[in-house]
């Protein structure tokens, strides 16, 4: 078996194709090699390694791998015509992480890697720059502390010790900039960092290059496993069997003076998707220095850095001495990185993430991979691509990433609100939305407040879950690459990055502007669109969708064959829906409409009420709002079809459970506290999910049924009066046996047809049911004699299906998740096994007695792509979720039918 794959040279064992095996950084790595494009030679460990690394444990696997990566760094020394762990001509390595799909800075790199006493001597003495050989010696130490030795910051207040060293070096010095400290301050700092490394992990800092080495392939394998790697795997559902490759490279060095530097780049905008080749670089730096926001990154392109300068308040003679553009300062680099960003957009057909280095004028390619996109930019650049023949429609579509939509639709400030807010500070536009929420200063806090802003003056790894629960993030410091930047983009959450003129103080958790004093908890505002941030909060308004959506959503009705329908009950949502693209109306709960004034005023009396003739009277009263406001869902969906479902839940939801309430309910109905608390009593079940709810309630009240149907058709033949056709569907919810249909049927039918003859007129409609019991799956076929229609409702078929209560679920399932037990939460995406086998077991047995049973989903899987493609697979005619999901839906189902 090959665990070792070598690259550089213009040849490689690897390709793009075998990013399973390699990893994405080392198939591309490959990839590009094998263009010819230059690339540091180097080689992967591939990521089956990491799964044995997993099982087998570390000594085992070292052993594994030792003659195959012998002959591997062998191979680079000759490649580079240096020696590992040489005094005089030493091969210094990177030791880079790199799974199948990219998780940015979620995994550990070390660069430098074969630094120590001899090896600082030699490169003293092959490239006469004493400064260079001490900065990367000093970086090596930082480095591989961190990441592998695990030396770091005490507690969250305070800050890096690593970076607490430098900051007393540059204070010392009276300097500001790192670059400005020369070689006997960094010699000094590589001892005083060994020093911090030695007191903390109570161990000699290792000088041997190969212990350096496999300490940092076995760290790398150890981090697919670290908790930060973990959460993100969870947030984007990626398999933990998976793991990650190691790749091994010789090092490039920015860091050796005024003709060297690194950078990152995106072949087009990240944030706006325009076909604007744009990054930023660093001078005498090293990659890690334009992410972590130590200095303020310069633009590549001349139209990129005076852009900047004018959001930057930075004058045209300042932008020039002091942050010139690539483009300007190494024309000749620039050219090539150009040239090379154009062929690598080509050859992958689509938007390139790049990351250069520039060793004293020569350029070399470090990574390529898609890039990380906000929907808007997503959207457009496949708009873009297409336009121009460089893709097609299908591919066009599934470069979408359908959830990813939802960003889009959610809204924008209004823009008279904004006109009255006042600016507190600017910063880049790093990802665009608007956020109000209160601020916190601390990633694990986030969660404090129900909307937060995440204030910080840089982002790193560790903040991940943090930001994803914040609605906005702002940094002080950092360009539009910077962590913060890069993942919010990732998450489409609005970010506004190196907003500098914000100071923020960990300690005293305050953040001053100027003269205005922010503490935790106060409100702020911030439009990751333009880059401002702006005090208190600010009114939003629906969001506009671009021309750019409507021709992929026109796209995706072209290639899919699955209906799409909207959850819904308000008129409100109704228009939502059919403004995003509803084909119908796959659930209307008709509980949800009772929750309010008079509606449940009339519900409650009729629970009060001891005897049938009590609760006809109550509901005669409901009758006619009933009607009215179904006759505002019916008439909002116009020609189209509406599954309205009969009263679901168990009725003790809806009696106030504290007294408080109960009091208040009293007087409202004219009766005492203690009639309500013996009613709540009477009510009280063990199991209410299982007890006394959906056709079981029209079983034993069957005059709530046929006030329900009288509601629903008498609104129908007014409409159809008023000129407006209606296609009413009456769904029987939890049914479990074929006779509960029949009955409540029969009950429907019969109030129809008195219906008709009062009217003197009729109309068309369906009866079908809900399938969400696993006995009413495993006997469709008798059910299907009887329905028009089913939906399956998947929510309650998981609850049941699994036996997890969906209300006590939150107590175990992140531990099952957790200890892998279950791969994802199954209330959100359809457990294909298990809970799939019985859908697909109703489908057959259902379309065995009628073929053309309309058979469609209505739980929360309707909305989520995975489970959609499954409904799509077993040949469902249309799935049903919330009208804020019907693109996604659209989408993932055009998806499915490529
Ligand atoms: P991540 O996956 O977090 O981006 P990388 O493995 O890409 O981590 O490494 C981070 C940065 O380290 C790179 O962008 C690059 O600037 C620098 N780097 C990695 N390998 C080398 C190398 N061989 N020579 C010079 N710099 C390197
Ligand atoms: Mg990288
Ligand atoms: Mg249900």
């Amino acid at each position: 078996k090959v665990r070792v794959y070598n690259f550089g040279n213009g040849t490689s064992d690897g390709s793009s194709a075998m990013k399973n095996l390699l990893g994405s950084k080392g198939a591309n790595l490959a990839e590009m090699s094998n263009l010819g494009i230059p690339v540091p030679p180097g080689f992967t460990i591939t990521t089956e390694t990491c799964s044995e690394y997993n099982q087998l444990g570390k000594d085992k696997v070292v052993s594994l791998l030792m003659t195959e990566v012998k002959l591997a760094i062998a191979t680079v020394e000759k490649r580079m015509g240096t020696t590992f762990g040489s005094a005089e001509n030493p091969c210094l390595l990177s030791v880079r992480s790199g799974s199948r799909v990219s998780m940015p800075g979620m995994m550990d790199t070390v660069l430098n890697l074969g630094m120590n006493d001899n090896s600082v001597a030699g490169l003293i003495a092959k490239t006469g720059n004493n400064r260079f050989a001490w900065d990367t010696y000093r970086r090596f130490v930082q480095m591989f502390g961190g990441v592998v030795l695990g030396v770091g910051a005490i507690s969250k207040e305070d800050q890096n010790p690593f970076e607490e060293i430098i900051e007393k070096f540059k204070k010392d010095k009276g300097v500001e900039l790192d670059t400005e400290l020369d070689a006997e301050d960094l010699k000094r700092m590589v001892s005083d960092f060994k020093a911090l490394c030695e007191v903390q992990t109570g161990a000699k800092f290792p000088d041997d290059p190969w212990d350096q080495l496999w300490a940092s392939i076995t760290a790398v394998f150890d981090s697919w496993m670290n908790p930060r790697a973990v959460y993100y795997r969870v947030m984007h559902q990626i398999p933990e069997e998976w793991g990650t490759a190691v790749n091994v490279q010789a090092m490039v060095f920015g860091n050796m003076g005024e003709t060297s530097g690194s950078g990152v780049a995106f072949t087009r905008d990240a944030s706006t998707g325009e076909n604007i080749f744009n990054g930023e670089y660093l001078i005498n730096a090293q990659g890690e220095d334009v992410v972590s926001g130590i200095r303020t990154p310069q633009q590549i392109s001349l139209q990129g850095s005076k852009k900047w300068a004018t959001l930057a308040g930075v004058s045209e003679e300042n932008r020039k001495t002091q942050y010139p553009s690539l483009e300007e300062l190494l024309p000749n680099t620039f050219k090539e990185l150009n040239t090379t960003q154009a062929i690598l957009e080509t050859h992958y057909n689509d938007m390139q993430d790049l990351e250069f280095t520039i060793q004293e004028g020569k350029f070399w390619m470090l990574q390529t991979r898609n890039g990380k996109r906000t929907a808007a930019a997503m959207v457009k650049i496949a708009v873009d691509m297409l336009t121009i023949g460089m893709i097609d429609e299908k591919q066009a579509l599934l470069m979408q990433e359908p959830s990813k939509l939802e960003e889009l639709l959610h809204p924008v400030f209004d823009s008279e609100a904004i006109k009255n807010a006042k600016v507190l500070a600017k910063g880049l536009p790093a990802s665009p939305g608007a956020a109000t929420g209160q601020i916190v200063f601390f990633a694990d806090e986030a969660h404090k407040y129900t909307d937060s802003i995440l204030v910080r003056i840089e982002t790193s790894p560790e903040d991940l879950e943090g930001m994803n629960i914040a609605k906005g993030i702002l940094t002080a410091r950092g360009g539009m690459t910077s962590h913060a930047a890069v993942v919010a983009r990732g998450m489409g959450k609005c970010c506004v990055s190196g907003a500098e003129k914000i100071n923020i103080n960990y300690k005293t958790r305050v953040m001053t502007i100027g003269s205005h004093v922010f503490n935790e908890g106060d409100w702020i505002s911030l439009n990751g669109t333009t880059g401002e941030v702006y005090e208190g909060k600010i009114k939003n308004k629906d969001a506009e969708l671009s021309a750019d959506f409507d021709t992929i959503m026109n796209l995706a009705d072209k290639y899919r064959t699955l209906g799409v329908r909207a959850n819904a009950e308000t008129q409100r949502e109704c228009q939502n829906a059919i403004k995003f693209g509803a084909e119908g109306i796959g659930l209307c709960r008709t509980e949800h409409m009772f929750f309010e004034g008079e509606r449940l005023a009339r519900i409650r009396e009729m629970i009060l009420s001891t005897d049938e003739a009590g609760r006809r009277e109550a509901l005669n009263k409901l009758l006619p709002i009933h009607r009215n406001d179904l006759k505002e869902v019916l008439r909002a969906m116009e020609n189209l079809p509406v599954t309205i479902r009969l009263l679901d839940p168990p009725l003790h939801e809806f009696i106030p459970h504290d007294l408080e309430n109960q009091k208040e309910m009293a007087l409202e109905m004219n009766v005492s506290v203690e009639t309500i608390i013996q009613k709540v009593d009477n009510l009280k079940e063990f199991n209410p999910m299982l007890g006394h709810r959906g056709c079981r309630l029209g079983i034993t009240y069957p005059e709530i049924t046929e006030m329900q149907a009288r509601a629903i058709i008498e609104a129908a033949l007014e409409l159809k009066a008023e000129g407006i056709a209606t296609h009413p569907e009456i769904m029987i919810p939890l049914i479990g046996t074929v006779k509960e249909l029949k009955l409540q049927k029969q009950l429907v039918k019969t109030i129809i047809e008195k219906v008709f003859e009062e009217k003197g007129d009729s109309i068309k409609y369906l009866i079908g049911t809900m399938i969400e019991i696993p006995r009413s799956c495993l006997t469709a076929n008798q059910i299907a004699e009887e329905a028009d229609f089913f939906s399956f409702g998947t929510n309650d078929l998981t609850q049941m299906g699994f036996g997890y209560s969906r209300d006590d679920a939150g107590k175990f399932l992140p531990i099952y998740i957790e200890k892998g037990i279950l791969k994802v939460d199954p209330f959100q995406v359809l457990d294909q096994e298990g809970i799939g086998q019985l859908i697909e077991i109703a489908t057959v047995k259902g379309r065995s007695f009628d073929p053309a049973l309309k058979i469609g989903i209505c739980g929360e899987h309707g909305g989520d792509p995975s489970s959609i493609e499954f409904c799509h697979r077993i040949g469902m005619d249309y799935v049903s979720c919330s009208p804020f999901r019907i693109p996604i839906a659209r989408l993932a189902a055009a998806q499915a039918a490529i």
